[in-house]
């Protein structure tokens, strides 16, 4: 059983042992696996960073992010067929699962992976389903600052209360607040927004850089400049200038500059903190500790603004890149009751109100739908369970379509559709002069997944069946077109991750540099690729120690 951290950016394996729990290389060495997938020319399905390094040069060859798109009708066209973000999701899973078992030297086929707390319902089903095409068993979804909590929880048992998790993710930021005591993790209040990260800071610098400098690179140089302008972002994390070629002239950028290029983003930070010290009932004053997550959360102009705005101070013990699959591993000790964390427990909280659509008589004969009436609040403790009591508007009525919504506004056009149940027999007899009664019982269960269960109250008969249209949901028949989709291909040494990796990453030096440089790569590279024609271990590992060598300082940056 392993813990995985599927990022929008990148992905990470987990495993607990008798040292603790630690995370798991993949075979460059690198514990971070990008979330990205790609179709080399030959048809190869590329996962990681042989992935991200194509999509630099061929942005049509693949897909990043998918992990925002999961839950939707989305598709992407590319290696000759549509890809859902299922699939992207379902890739990027198996390559974890491939990581895991080469480590591990064992099959693994049961996985804790986490999801941002701010997940829906169909984006939960989603990974679920990405998990199933990937090979993997979900023991259990776990909401990613829950898993930073029990990361930190397991590290100072002893000297945690009240903590907040502030994680700012590539794609997602997350607010949760929680209590540790005696190895008691109790989730006590969990907001977000599902669509501010690190790359919308990526953006929104790389749309000022335009602006200011009126100039904006050629649509096949798009994939190029969007990378140099993520790494210029990491820079200004390290220091307080920097620059960035623009038209072949170095320009100067401050992080005065970045900040002000980004404080709209910065702005939307403040809602969300405040939303969920709310819902905790607390004020920041009776935090004992801001634990920060997510690559993002370690940019200076976000602690900043925690510091000067917001009056926190931010705890950076454990490494934000890490600290979630670390804590997805402690789970899947939890899970497995392993000793090591026997004395661990864990409660979270539904993130979202869950509730029905219901109409009103708001004046004698004046019926008005489209009302959202709740039934669990957001931030109860999961499992739970609760139920209300609907009646039919028409005596005679017969069948009620149930819509579930979840979110927190009074109209259900404002909240987000999860799906429908439909009851009939409603109706004992013909002409009847009271209402129909329905009893809706909602259960949460620790995966944040919802079932519904409605009792006909006359008759007392149980719809079992749950939420019948998930939209985005994937037949039994998808989901194996999808698995013979992911088939890997034969195994030659050309298509191992790491060579592949090695070869995009070669092909994208051999496009930016030129003269002596360019020829002595070119060489290097055929004995590369002769050598992986030969198939012998032994020469296909000097070539790619010659190769390796030659690329390090052109990369060192982006380590
Ligand atoms: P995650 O989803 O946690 O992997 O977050 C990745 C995000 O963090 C990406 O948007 C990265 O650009 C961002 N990130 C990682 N390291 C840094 C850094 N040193 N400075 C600024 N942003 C970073």
């Amino acid at each position: 059983m392993i813990g995985i951290d599927l990022g929008t950016t990148n992905s990470l394996v987990a495993v607990m042992d008798e040292g603790g729990p630690r995370v798991l290389a993949n075979e460059l060495g690198e514990d971070l696996t990008p979330s990205a997938i790609a179709v080399a020319e030959d048809g190869t399905l590329l996962v990681g960073r042989a992935a991200k390094d194509r999509l630099v040069t061929a942005p049509q060859s693949g897909r990043a992010f998918f992990k925002r798109d999961m839950g939707t009708s989305a598709t992407y066209g590319f290696g000759g067929r549509r890809w859902t973000p299922v699939e992207c999701s379902a890739a990027v899973l198996r390559e974890m699962k491939r990581i895991a078992e080469l480590r591990l030297g064992k099959q693994v086929d049961t996985a804790v992976i986490t999801v941002p707390a701010y997940f829906h319902d169909q984006q939960r089903q989603a990974t679920v389903e990405a998990a199933k095409i990937a090979g993997l068993r979900v023991e259990r979804l776990v909401n990613e600052p829950t898993a930073a909590a029990l990361a930190y929880g397991y590290d100072a048992r002893d000297d945690l209360s009240t903590l907040m998790v502030f994680d700012l993710g590539g794609g997602t930021f997350d607010v949760t607040v929680l209590e540790c005591f005696d190895g008691v993790v109790e989730v006590k209040a969990s907001s977000g927004e599902s669509r501010l990260g690190g790359e919308d800071f990526t953006d929104a610098l790389a749309a000022w850089l335009t602006k200011e400098f009126g100039w904006k690179p050629e649509a096949t140089q798009a994939g190029r400049w969007r990378e140099q302008v993520e790494l210029l972002k990491r820079r200004l994390t390290k220091d307080e200038r920097s620059a960035i070629a623009i038209a072949g002239k170095e320009a100067p950028i401050s992080r005065s500059d970045f900040r002000s290029a980004t404080a709209e983003l910065t702005a939307r930070l403040r809602p969300v903190v405040h939303r969920a010290l709310r819902d905790a009932q607390i004020t920041s004053a009776q935090l004992d500790a801001v634990l920060m997550v997510g690559g993002a959360s370690r940019m200076p102009i976000v602690v900043e603004h925690l510091v000067e705005d917001l009056k926190l101070t931010p705890d950076t013990r454990l490494d934000p890149d890490r600290v979630v699959a670390l804590g997805a591993a402690i789970q899947q000790a939890l899970c497995a009751g392993n000793a090591a964390v026997r004395e661990l427990v864990l409660t979270d909280v539904c993130p979202h109100t869950l509730g029905v659509d219901i109409s009103k008589q708001l004046a004698p004969g004046k019926i008005e739908p489209g009302f959202f009436s709740p039934i669990l609040d957001r931030n109860t403790t999961v499992p739970t369970s609760r139920s209300e009591i609907f009646n039919t508007l028409h005596p005679d009525q017969d069948e009620i379509l149930l819509k579930v919504y979840q979110g927190e506004s009074r109209m259900v056009r404002d909240n987000q559709l999860i799906g429908h149940v439909r009851v009939n027999g409603l109706r004992t007899r013909p002409g009847q002069s009271h209402p129909g009664q329905i009893d809706v019982r909602f259960s949460y269960d620790m995966n944040g997944i919802l079932e519904v269960e409605v009792t006909i109250l006359s008759t007392s008969r149980k719809v079992t069946a749950v939420i019948e249209q998930r939209p985005g949901t994937m037949t039994p028949d998808q989901i194996a077109d999808a698995i013979r989709a992911l088939q890997p291909l034969k195994i030659h040494p050309r298509e191992m991750p790491a060579n592949r990796a090695r070869l995009e990453r070669a092909g994208r030096l051999y496009a930016d540099v030129s003269g002596d440089l360019r020829v002595a790569l070119s060489n290097l590279l055929d004995r590369f690729e002769s050598a992986l024609a030969s198939q012998d271990p032994g020469m296909i590992a000097s070539a790619a120690e010659e190769l390796d060598s030659f690329m390090h300082p052109f990369f060192r940056e982006e380590i």
